[in-house]
């Protein structure tokens, strides 16, 4: 029997892959696709993925790939608002094509020793009061204790677990193409006709993607009854003429796919054993690019808490706070991205909305608001009630710290374990050896914006203060009973 499953490899099941592996969690991923998913949907990652990977140590990896935008991808629907800036590290949009995220993050889950499957699609599953059994097309069975959609959108997991999806459907359908031009059009000419159409289409675009490709996204003739074949060159060439009387000398594609303007949100994300998390959890238009973000960062809000689960050590209710903590951030993304789509009608109410609108985010507070909702940087898993909570930071992600010894936070979080970042020197932490790390700091070198500061593993503050009682309440809250005396092995890193 493995402990999970997870029924896709995507960036969100790789991610959640590489999160249970650091806890040691024996996962298999099963991917239907026998090879990786060519066609680039996601083009960046906002400031707090930019963070997580940081947490993880994976960051000079996705550097090395990726352009930063400083200051990038804060706008609504093309709508720039007053110039705020972020209190991170990592202030900009990392420009990444999606295929190379994928790539790393399986790279990643596989280094951390999780089992990709390609070419198995997980088909059914039956669950019971211990585990779930996973049984594949071609008649393969697997046996785990748990089992996580990360299946996409149109998740057969979810559907198999009867967890509903309501919202709207799509009205509209895009094809998008990285596509080779034969180089009749000249390139300037390309850019002239691209701008004239977005006048009055703003779905529509093209422009070069590198390697002597385009990326080109133009409306479809109507909604695909049947999404999953994909869209023809000939489809493609028409509507490329429709919309700008030309098709731009397109001769071949690298890839080409449909996307629409459904949004949804799943009624629940757990069933008993079964989770779901990414777009089997959410979907919406890729106004913002929102979609792979959110994804990744469900996985990071998962991986420890299922891995606790896992483990036995999980206190009552921390599994289901992934669902509390991450389904109104999808409710918040998919308020932005509904919002977007009305702004980008050039309906008279519409329009003046976006005037109003444009106005206001030239006040401060107003686009701050926007840029900590775009980039997840102000996202706060609301405290639990009676939690003390003196500094205002429970349920925040710490940023990035200098420890005054040389140090940084994010060099203490690779693991994936809780951390106390000690400055009073007092606190004790002897009873989560095997969960929580104690360093302690130099109050008047470190950073700290609180005497003491308990971090969760996915980096948000669990406490912060300077009692003892106070800390083990929380440790308590979020790591379980205490280990008896005779059972500790180690519990510092300091
Ligand atoms: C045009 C476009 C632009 C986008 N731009 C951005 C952007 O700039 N920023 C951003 O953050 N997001 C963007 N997105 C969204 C982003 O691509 C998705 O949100 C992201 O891919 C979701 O990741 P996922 O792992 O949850 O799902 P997916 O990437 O859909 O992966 C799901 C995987 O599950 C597999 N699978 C499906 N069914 C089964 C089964 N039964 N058994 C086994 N495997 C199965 C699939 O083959 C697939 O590999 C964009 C999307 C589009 C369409």
């Amino acid at each position: 029997m493995h402990d999970v499953v997870i029924s896709g490899g995507g960036p969100t099941g790789l991610m959640l892959a590489s999160e249970l592996r650091l806890h040691g969690v024996d996962v298999v991923v099963l991917e239907r696709e026998a090879q990786p998913n060519p066609a680039v949907r996601s083009l960046g990652l906002h400031a707090r993925s930019v963070e997580v990977l940081a947490l993880r140590g994976l960051l000079d990896r996705f550097l090395a790939h990726g352009q930063r935008y400083p200051g990038a991808g804060r706008g609504l629907a093309g709508l720039e608002g007053a110039t705020v800036e972020l209190d991170s590290d990592h202030d900009y949009v990392l420009g990444i094509p999606q295929p190379t995220t994928d790539r790393l993050l399986a790279e990643r889950a596989a280094e951390l020793g999780a089992q990709l499957r390609r070419g198995a699609a997980l088909e059914a599953f039956q669950q019971d009061a211990d585990g779930v059994l996973v049984l594949l097309a071609g008649g393969d069975r697997l046996r785990a204790r748990w089992l996580v959609g990360c299946d996409g959108g149109r998740s057969t997991v979810r559907r198999l677990a009867g967890i509903g999806f309501p919202g709207e459907p799509a009205s509209t359908e895009w094809l998008l193409g990285e596509i080779e031009l034969d180089g009749s059009v000249a390139p300037e000419e390309v850019a002239r006709i691209a701008s004239e159409v977005r006048v009055l289409h703003r779905g529509f675009g093209i422009g070069p993607a590198g390697d002597g490709l385009h990326r080109a996204v133009v409306p479809a003739a109507s909604v695909a009854e049947d999404r999953t074949v994909p869209p023809t060159l000939e489809e493609f060439r028409t509507q490329l003429r429709a919309y700008s009387g030309t098709d731009f000398g397109v001769r071949a594609t690298r890839s080409l796919t449909r996307f629409t303007d459904a949004t949804r949100l799943a009624e629940r994300y757990r069933a008993g054993r079964v989770l779901l998390a990414g777009d089997a959890a959410h979907v919406h238009p890729p106004l913002g690019g929102q979609g792979l973000n959110l994804g990744l960062q469900d996985a990071f809000a998962l991986g420890w808490r299922l891995a606790a689960e896992v483990a036995g050590w999980a206190p009552p209710g921390l599994l289901d706070g992934y669902e509390a903590e991450r389904r109104p951030v999808a409710e918040q993304v998919l308020t932005l991205t509904r919002a977007q789509s009305e702004l980008l009608s050039p309906e008279p109410g519409p329009q003046a909305v976006r005037h109003l609108l444009g106005e206001l985010l030239q006040l401060e507070p107003v686009a701050r608001l926007l840029a900590g909702r775009i980039t997840g940087l102000g996202i706060r898993d609301e405290p639990a009630e009676g939690d003390d909570d003196p500094f205002d930071l429970v349920g925040r992600r710490m940023r990035d710290l200098p420890l005054g010894d040389g140090r940084r936070l994010s060099d203490l979080t690779h693991a994936g374990r809780g951390l106390l970042l000690d400055g009073t020197g007092t606190l004790p932490l002897e009873g989560w050896p095997d969960r929580a790390d104690r360093v302690a700091l130099a109050p008047d070198r470190a950073a700290l914006p609180a005497p003491a500061l308990l971090l969760r593993p996915d980096g948000r503050v669990a406490w912060a203060g300077d009692d003892g009682e106070g800390l083990e309440r929380a440790l308590e809250r979020w790591f379980g009973e205490p280990q008896p005396a005779s059972d500790h092995l180690s519990g510092a890193v300091g």
